[in-house]
Order: structure tokens, then sequence, then C-alpha cells
């Protein structure tokens, strides 16, 4: 499930998975979005961005890892400072992406954070 208020980002992540057994189930624009979609959805895997208009996906992704502890969430984010770095840890995500994503990286950090 993707998280991110730029649909270019998601439109790029389709691309980079293409042929790669990923595929995107729900795509979702702001933090809300995706706590009210993850209970239907449940996906394997959530990208979320970080700054998004309402709720901000660190906020969004904490929410989240409350009411499913085991949910796999990896952060894509250009805010790659440390204090942002120790909050998405802390909350429980499973990986921080840089944007823009390179598909090594990308695919690299998502079989991290699918290991059990
Ligand atoms: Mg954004």
């Amino acid at each position: 499930m993707v998280v991110d208020d730029s649909r270019l980002v998601k439109v790029q992540l389709e691309d980079t998975l293409q042929g790669t057994g990923y595929e995107i189930a729900a795509y979702c624009r702001s933090g809300e979005d995706a706590i009210a979609q993850y209970d239907a959805v449940m996906p394997d895997l959530v990208t979320m961005d970080i700054i998004m208009q309402g709720m901000d996906g660190l906020d969004a992704a904490e929410i989240i890892l409350k009411q499913h502890p085991d949910a796999r969430i990896v952060i894509i984010s250009s805010l790659a400072y440390k204090d942002t770095f120790d909050r998405a840890k802390t909350i429980g995500t499973r990986g921080f992406i840089d944007k823009p994503f390179h598909r090594e990286q990308l695919l690299s950090v998502f079989e991290q954070a699918l290991q059990p």
C-alpha cells in the first residue's frame, strides 16, 4: 500500500516495481486515509511519505502500528535528518528510503522489512 500525497511518487513506484512481484494494492494520499484503508486492505507492506496535508506520515505510522503491531511500514521521504530517522525507528517502522529513491535501495529495504 502506497501512502504519498504526490501522485508522481505513486507512478514512480509503480514503474520501479514493475516485474518485481510487488503489486500496489492500494494508494492513499493522506495519513488519515492510510489509517482508514489499512484495516480494509491489510497490506503486506506500507510505503509512507512524511509530509502530507493534515496528519503527517510519522503520526499515521504510529497509529497504524499501535493498532497493528505487526504492520510493516517503510518511510519514503526526503526528510533524512537524524531526529526524523530516530523517531521513525522508535515508532517501529522497518526502514527508511530517501527520495529520490533508487530501485536497488527500494528492493533491499522492502526485503529487509518483510523479514519475520
Ligand atoms: Mg509529501
